[in-house]
């Protein structure tokens, strides 16, 4: 799949419509459109990045800043003092459907260990 056929670089564009809750140069949160919590918040970098199987050291800050945003959107949900969970599905065997890096911010619910 190339970045022209991706739908979260549509969605990062804003081709295609979603909840931004988040939004900096680098990176983009945005609301899922199927939640499985109450809080399901998906925070994705801008540029076009298929899995972690394909970042290197030169995106280490780009993965430190979508850790830092995750737990400052948590405490923004107010869902950081009962616990919540940071994700990311890593090809098909992983469970990501959509292949264009993005982590998923769960809480808001007591979320049960472990995943299916
Ligand atoms: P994955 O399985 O790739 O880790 O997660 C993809 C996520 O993207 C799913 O939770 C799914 O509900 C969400 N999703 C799929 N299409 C759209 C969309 O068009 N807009 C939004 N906001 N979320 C989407
Ligand atoms: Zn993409």
């Amino acid at each position: 799949m190339t970045a022209q056929d991706c739908l979260f670089c549509k969605i990062v564009a804003g081709d295609i419509p979603s909840t931004i809750v988040y939004e900096d140069e680098k990176i983009i949160a945005i609301k899922d459109i199927q939640p499985v919590a109450p809080v399901h918040l998906l925070i994705m970098p801008r540029k076009h990045i298929i899995s972690l199987n394909e970042v290197d050291e030169k995106d280490i800050n780009l993965l430190g800043h979508i850790q830092l945003i995750a737990a400052s959107l948590a405490r923004e949900n107010n869902i950081a003092a009962n616990g919540y969970r940071l994700l990311c599905n890593n090809g098909a065997g992983g469970g990501q459907e959509v292949l264009h890096l993005h982590y998923h911010l769960l809480g808001g619910r007591n979320l049960e260990w472990p995943p299916g």
